[in-house]
């Protein structure tokens, strides 16, 4: 594989980088840089709106949501040339935390299921930022094994009337619309009576509550809905095939999360590069080096795999569990990351907020890590994909799969 660009790309890249040194919002630069996973704010500025306004112009001179087509608000651009426009990015890239679930799995699934009337009504907005997408498929009772959701959706008329409760939604407090997944048929198996809308989230009866993290931020929330109303044209997919629709959703959510995972590689290497220790700088000790060593090949192995789906992507092929290895990898790596670090701090790293080193950088790492181990599968659910899919061995014990809905034993039913 030749990693170089090619005249065309090299071309695309010096046009995108003449772009961002014009116009990107310079003076968040140096924070932006330095913040990390746990722990992207703007001391004196608003980040949402910081983020709306760069995603806005963006937008406008053509550079959001490149690989989309123009008519929906993208550029029409190959897979390369994305990963071109992220490079030359860089840090400025941090204020699109917001829109990845709106851009990488909503966006997607509306391309694919909404009418097109909805597409060039709604894409063009997500794209641009103005408005902000969330993804309401978890609940208390569906996590891993999403179709074991219970939020009903019945049909009354031309609306349908959606009662239930979603949790760890994303964004749920800032966004204008969600793609939701609900049961519409409980006779019939888990994967077979599902069927997927999509909502205003200020519709009458959404009520959302954030949950408090342990890093003290409040990054998702539980969504309850009572009675609320959705016009049957906000359908995606038929009913009772919210399944394929949210494999649809799902399979983009791996791709858009495995894509741009942290690794806290290049801020493990900085830090140990400038840690005075009692006996010398961190980085020429012998057990350090070894570490970083360590490390260094994890994180170059992650972006080479990242490379394997982006050429499958460029080839037109469907990427194979390369994201799934990503995740499973970067995941555990960078919450080894932030521990290693907070031992070097010695009792310092018992600190957290702007009194500890680095203004907790890493203590806000370590505790966000778990989270990245968690969303978009789990651990066990990665190994399950790679089990499975790449090495062929036999698949994890589905009894439940046949059964209807309404028969499998809960705790209320025997
Ligand atoms: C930061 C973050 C953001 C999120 N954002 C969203 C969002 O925007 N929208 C949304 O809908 N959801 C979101 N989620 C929810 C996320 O998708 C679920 O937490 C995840 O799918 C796991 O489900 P669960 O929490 O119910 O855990 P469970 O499924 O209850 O799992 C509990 C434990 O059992 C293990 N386990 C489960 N099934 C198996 C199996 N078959 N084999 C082996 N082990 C198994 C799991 O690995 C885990 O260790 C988010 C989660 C996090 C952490």
């Amino acid at each position: 594989m030749n990693f170089d660009d090619t005249p065309q790309e090299a071309a695309f890249r010096a046009e995108a980088r003449s772009w961002i040194a014009a116009n990107a919002p310079r003076q968040y630069e140096e924070q932006l840089r330095k913040s990390s996973l746990g722990r992207t704010q703007l001391k004196d500025a608003n980040i949402l709106e910081v983020a709306k306004a760069w995603q806005k112009k963006k937008a406008d001179a053509g550079w959001a949501c490149l690989h989309w087509p123009k008519e929906y608000g993208g550029r029409g651009a190959s897979p390369i040339e994305r990963v071109i426009w992220q490079e030359e990015e860089g840090a400025f890239g941090k204020l699109s935390a917001m829109f990845i679930i709106g851009h990488g799995m909503c966006g997607p699934t509306m391309m694919a299921f909404a009418s097109e009337g909805h597409k060039r009504k709604h894409l063009p907005p997500l794209a641009s930022g103005e408005r902000i997408w969330c993804q309401l498929f978890s609940e208390p009772a569906g996590g891993s094994d999403v179709a074991g959701l219970r939020t009903r959706a019945e049909r009354r008329g031309d609306d349908w009337v959606v009662n239930g409760q979603k949790i760890w939604t994303s964004g749920a407090h800032y966004s204008d619309y969600g793609i939701l997944l609900t049961r519409t048929d409980p006779n019939l198996p888990k994967h077979k009576g599902l069927t997927m809308f999509f909502l205003d989230m200020k519709s009458p009866g959404v009520e959302v509550r954030p949950i408090k993290q342990a890093n003290g931020q409040s990054e998702f929330n539980e969504v309850y809905f009572s009675d609320v109303k959705i016009p049957d044209s906000q359908r995606l997919g038929e009913v009772n095939d919210g399944w394929n629709v949210a494999l649809t959703t799902l399979m983009n959510e791996r791709m858009s999360i495995g894509a741009g995972v942290a690794t806290g590689f290049p801020e493990i290497f900085e830090f140990c590069s400038n840690l005075m220790l009692e006996d010398g700088l961190a980085i020429d000790h012998r057990d350090v080096r070894s570490k970083l060593a360590n490390w260094a090949v994890k994180a170059s192995g992650l972006k080479y795999t990242s490379f394997r789906a982006i050429s499958a992507l460029s080839r037109g092929e469907r990427p194979g569990p390369e994201n799934s290895i990503g995740k499973l990898v970067a995941g555990s790596m960078i919450q080894d990351v932030a521990m290693y670090a907070l031992d070097l701090q010695g009792a310092a790293g018992a600190l957290t907020g702007e009194q500890a080193e680095l203004a907790g950088k890493f203590q806000a790492m370590l505790l966000r890590a778990p989270g990245t181990r968690v969303e978009g599968g789990t651990d066990e659910i990665m190994r399950n994909i790679i089990a499975e899919r790449v090495l062929g061995l036999p698949g994890d014990v589905r009894v439940d799969k046949d059964v209807p809905f309404n028969e499998i034993p809960t705790k209320g039913r025997k």
